[in-house]
């Protein structure tokens, strides 16, 4: 009798631990896919910003298999959200992190390359700062697109997110090598699978 009551102990000593940890590990993300509806974002041919943010959306959803990582969006397919509808929704949430995808334009054809936003003026600069100098060298890995480095801007998610959050401009529409690259299925997918390890690294 003694012994089973010590096997219990036992069973629920590492059944509390195990959920302890599995609660620990969950992680909570927002992904705010640009633009949407009548916003079209940027522009090349038939080619728009917003569906491609959200076709990349669409894909770190499908990939992510890890009941540990809660992704929640911040619109459907092509539906239009005001930005300030966008960050009262974040932050009714709080999340762990904040990823706004859009892509880039230039009138200089040549401009090219991935950059990541953080906001200065936003309560959790430090740690955005921290994850998207992290996030960038990632994409440096594994993106074949040059790298511009992590800049600064007021933009409206980034600046009243209470959250840590980052806007990734994943690449140029108005580059040829760029836009190859962001509308083909393998770069979107190694975009998303990029987004989705660095995310699952910060369990
Ligand atoms: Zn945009």
């Amino acid at each position: 009798m003694k012994n089973l009551f010590k096997v219990l102990l036992l069973v629920v000593a590492f059944a509390t631990v195990s959920f302890i940890s599995s609660e620990k590990e969950t992680i909570t993300v927002v992904i705010d896919a640009g633009h949407g509806g009548h916003d079209f974002g940027g522009k090349h041919d038939y080619l728009l910003e917003k569906d491609l943010a959200n076709s990349i959306s669409k894909k770190i959803e499908a990939l992510n298999s890890d009941k540990n990582i809660k992704l929640l969006f911040t619109r459907d397919d092509d539906k239009f959200v005001e930005l300030a509808e966008r960050t009262n929704f974040i932050n009714s949430i709080k999340p762990d992190l904040v990823l706004s995808l859009h892509v880039n334009q230039n009138k200089n054809i040549t401009a090219s390359g991935f950059e990541i936003f953080v906001s200065d003026k936003s309560v959790a600069y430090e740690k955005s700062n921290e994850l998207a100098q992290k996030l960038v060298l990632d994409f440096e890995k594994n993106i074949p697109l040059k790298n511009r480095g992590v800049k600064t801007a007021p933009f409206w998610i980034l600046k009243n997110s209470e959250a840590p959050a980052l806007t990734l401009e994943m690449g140029f529409l108005s580059n040829t090598t760029d836009r190859e690259y962001i509308t083909s299925e393998e770069g979107q997918n190694q975009i998303a699978q990029t987004i989705l390890n660095f995310v699952s690294n910060l369990k």
